[in-house]
């Protein structure tokens, strides 16, 4: 097997793709631009992003009570309910239920637990044929590739990529710029597979405790094609996801459409409970909730309850100058962007995500935008504080780090050594630029540095004040 590349390699790897940056930019910066104007629509922001964050803070500070009062509504309804610890866990139930249903074929609408937990190698492994319903899954299902971005999956995808993709695949010819067309070619494709299934999977936006219905959005009408149709539909969720009650449900929901794609609302939202009753029409006669922990009871006792406030809304990746220049897959985890920087060591273990909290400029963006207040600049901060003292951080950077210390802690060797600096930089300066000095190619391989002035900034204060 291929070593993983480094998020070094892998964010090269990215820069020097130049259909990647018009792919990432077309969407990001669509999406920045249509959630400034539903904000300014919307001046109620700041008070609802109060409200969200409380809401969620107190579900949090009341995990225990709220997935008992969600599992036993569930319940009541018909529902099946699960509980899993561990990834593996959460797919041996969910691989127990397709075998027990007898399922050769399974439809999954988005969702980014799924990707977390890895079910879509889980069901191949099984041997069980998996067909992706969300437009965006189903373009990097055919590309073999994960999810780029927890919202718009294949956002590192061009058009014209998608048209010759599709062109190979459903064997039609595609106009890349005729996308109602692809996505007709694509709804053509999928309308027979959502037929023949035998099991539905979907995600969660929102766990209902005093109901135990379960509330998914989505903006094309596949998930509730995946979960009406089979006879069996479950539902995979983390245990975060819970909210007291529908008009709780509703407050995150006016966050989550506006943060993520700039819409008021998304064209479907919808809300399921159990299994279908006697005199239904249609409907699953099964109904299973999967709850999955994968390490988030552990974030709550290790400094990282905020995190657990996150309804994947996207707005932090959207805005991020790091994500938008290298796009998702650099990350190498489920969860790219500053989100992902904050989540992905507590999933996977900080020795195996050690780069990801570096791959930040500490801009605080990120948290200006988020529609619950999640503090990432901070969150990452104590990742990398934490890097530091269990001996992570390469030895260059500890070296480089300690002499800083030294220097700061002494503040006439300081001024010696930035005036010594900034002078020795001039030595390489061509018409006011830097291209090129020892020690700096990791800066100016890619950019030219602009030229110091020649003096510090203290000298200049120094003078000033004279
Ligand atoms: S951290 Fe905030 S902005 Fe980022 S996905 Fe989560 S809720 Fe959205």
């Amino acid at each position: 097997m291929q070593p993983e590349p480094s998020f070094k390699a892998a964010a090269a790897r990215a820069l020097a793709d130049p259909r990647l940056k018009i792919a990432i930019d077309r969407t990001t910066i669509t999406a920045e631009t249509k959630r400034g104007a539903a904000l300014q629509d919307f001046p109620q922001f700041a008070a609802a992003r109060e409200r969200g964050t409380a809401i969620k803070d107190h579900v949090v500070a009341h995990l225990d009570h709220y997935l008992m009062e969600f599992e036993r509504n569930a319940l009541a309804s018909g529902a099946k309910v699960h509980w899993a610890s561990t990834a593996e866990e959460a797919c041996a139930i969910v691989l127990d239920i397709c075998r027990a249903a007898g399922a050769r074929s399974v439809t999954r609408a988005k969702s980014m637990l799924g990707e977390e937990i890895g079910l879509p190698h889980a069901l191949e492994a099984a041997g069980i044929t998996r067909v992706e319903t969300d437009l965006a899954e189903h373009i990097i299902q055919l590309a073999k590739e994960p999810p780029s971005h927890i919202v718009w999956p294949a956002l590192h995808k061009t058009r014209e990529q998608v048209a010759a993709l599709f062109r190979e695949a459903h064997g039609t010819t595609q106009d890349s710029e005729d996308v109602p067309a692809m996505v007709e070619s694509a709804r053509r494709q999928l309308r027979a597979r959502f037929l023949d299934a035998e099991v539905g999977i979907s995600g969660a936006n929102f766990l209902i405790a005093d109901s135990g219905a379960v509330c998914t959005v989505t903006n094309e009408g596949n998930a509730e094609l995946t979960t009406t149709p089979p006879r069996v539909h479950i539902v995979t969720a983390g245990i975060e996801k819970l909210v007291p009650s529908l008009p709780h449900a509703f407050a995150m929901l006016r966050l989550l459409v506006r943060s993520a794609t700039g819409a008021d609302i998304t064209q479907y939202t919808t809300f399921h409970c159990g299994p279908k009753r006697e005199g239904d029409r249609d409907g699953p006669g099964e109904f299973h909730v999967v709850l999955v922990d994968n390490g988030r009871t552990r974030m709550l006792a290790t400094g990282l309850r905020d995190m657990l406030r996150c309804i994947r809304c996207g707005a932090c990746m959207n805005h991020c100058v790091v994500y938008r220049q290298i796009g998702g897959h650099a990350y190498g985890a489920t969860y790219p962007g500053p989100m992902g920087a904050v989540l992905t060591p507590a999933l996977e273990g900080v020795e195996r995500a050690r780069d990801l909290p570096h791959a930040c400029t500490l801009n605080g963006r990120c948290q200006e935008v988020c529609p619950v207040g999640i503090p990432l600049p901070t969150l990452l901060r104590g990742w990398r504080d934490r890097s530091w003292r269990e001996g992570l951080v390469p030895a260059g950077t500890r070296a480089g780090m300690r002499l800083f210390r030294f220097l700061a802690e002494r503040p006439f060797l300081y001024r010696l050594a930035t005036a010594m600096a900034v002078r020795g930089m001039r030595l390489f300066r061509r018409s006011g630029w830097i291209r090129r000095m020892p020690g700096a190619a990791g800066w100016t391989e890619h950019r030219d540095l602009p030229a110091p002035a020649g003096r510090t900034f203290m000298e200049q204060l120094r003078e000033r004040g004279r």
